[in-house]
């Protein structure tokens, strides 16, 4: 056995024979793929049955006959009984279509693969001569996590069309960015970043990949949100793979809707990898569950930019979880206004800076007493604040199993 081929099955028939546990999980790979499933078998597993009456596949409550083969571009024979899938290998060979035997990998004339997707990439591991499935996982299994881990360089070597991925790379340790927002970076020709984020991943990219720093421009000041726009835009046109790497979510106070906005208006295709955001994720590994049962049902996210906000006091007041995001120079107000509006003066506060990094550092006070505090141990930017009875320090046994790796 030398060359091997990537089938496409979609929209193809393709025949199973046998419907227990076997077949079902083929099956699943089968319809995953976009196949036109025919299950043959005198009886069938729960899971067969099921797909059935969802209309996912067609089956067929009987034993085979060889006309079962006939529109079928791939068979399948996964009976419990050797000699059953070993006559429908048969027939396929008569007719010249494609087959494996489950209970014999060595039969028929197609190797089933060890295989896995990585975006629009798929690998496929076969042992070209006695089948071994647990050896050919194994291997599989490496080459994804390399892949997974950023270790391929998955940029198109082909010319193509240019497009932009938004992709949220979570609070800043580079382990809690999501599994396709570290492939989207390993296909990029140009990244776009800015200072928030996992930052650190910019280390493993190539030395040819252009990545711009919006960030901060020579002047100190952030590049302007159309300016940014213009660039993701233009590079896009050259027919660049533009990765936007954004920290936390893009759409959470990210710009990540105005950037959507801009390619759409631009006719550039546009995806959005979804991040792990800080509001939600730096309280949680300092110890804070934003919900918690009999303590607080309701979590208000805010931000801070504009001074205190009416509707998140209001929350405050009322014994709601509020988090809010670039709230450092805002806290004064904030402080003012729920304690104006009647929240607990005794409320626990807990202001985390630079949340899953080694740097972070938690300041913990209760709100009559959180400017005075804040000021004391010099709270800077990035901070998220967590006003509400979730963050009061003895509310978990432990804080210990969620401090951060360093
Ligand atoms: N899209 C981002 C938020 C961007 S707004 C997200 O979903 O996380 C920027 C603010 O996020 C900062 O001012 C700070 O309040 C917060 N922030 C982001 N990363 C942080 C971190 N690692 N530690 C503390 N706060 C952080």
């Amino acid at each position: 056995m030398t060359a091997l081929f990537g089938l496409a099955l979609s929209g193809r028939q393709v025949l199973v024979v046998g419907a227990g546990k076997v077949a079902s999980r083929r099956v699943r790979r089968f319809l995953a793929e976009g196949a036109l499933v025919r299950v043959v078998a005198p009886e069938a597993s729960d899971d067969v049955l099921r797909h059935a009456q969802h209309g996912d596949l067609e089956y067929v409550a009987r034993e085979v006959v060889a006309g079962d083969l006939d529109d079928a571009w791939f068979v399948l024979a996964a009976t419990d009984e050797p000699a059953v899938n070993s006559t429908v290998v048969g027939w396929a060979d008569e007719r010249r279509i494609f087959s494996t035997d489950a209970s014999d990998g060595s039969r028929g004339s197609a190797r089933q693969a060890a295989s896995s997707q990585h975006g629009d990439l798929a690998i496929g591991v076969v042992s070209t001569e006695t089948p071994d499935p647990a050896r050919i996982r194994a291997v599989r299994d490496s080459i994804a996590a390399h892949i997974d881990a950023g270790g391929v360089d998955l940029r198109r070597q082909r010319p193509q069309q240019g497009r932009v991925i938004l992709v949220g790379s979570g609070p800043g340790d580079p382990s809690l960015i999501t599994v396709r927002g570290r492939q989207a970076l390993s296909e990029a020709d140009v990244v776009v970043t800015d200072r928030l984020g996992a930052t650190e991943l910019l280390v493993t990219v190539p030395y040819d990949v252009e990545v711009i720093n919006v960030g901060k421009s020579p002047d100190n000041h952030p590049v302007p949100q159309h300016e940014i726009n213009d660039l993701l835009v233009d590079r896009a046109k050259q027919g660049k793979v533009v990765v936007r790497l954004k920290g936390g979510d893009p759409f959470v106070f990210g710009r990540g809707g105005e950037e959507v906005h801009a390619c759409l208006a631009a006719e550039i295709p546009v995806e959005v990898v979804p991040g792990v955001t800080s509001a939600l994720s730096v309280p949680a590994l300092a110890g804070i569950p934003v919900t918690q049962r009999q303590v607080a049902g309701t979590v208000v996210v805010t931000s801070g930019h504009a001074g205190a906000d009416e509707t998140a006091v209001a929350a405050m007041v009322a014994g709601a979880t509020l988090v809010v995001l670039m709230g450092v120079s805002a806290l004064p107000d904030i402080v003012e206004a729920g304690i104006e509006a009647g929240a607990d003066p005794q409320t626990p506060v807990a202001i985390i800076e630079r949340g899953s990094t080694p740097h972070e550092r938690i300041t913990r006070s209760v709100l009559v007493d959180a400017v005075r505090s804040a000021g004391e141990t010099g709270v800077k930017p990035p901070a998220i604040i967590v006003i509400g009875q979730v963050a009061n320090p003895g509310l978990l046994a432990s804080e210990v199993a969620a401090t951060p790796r360093s």
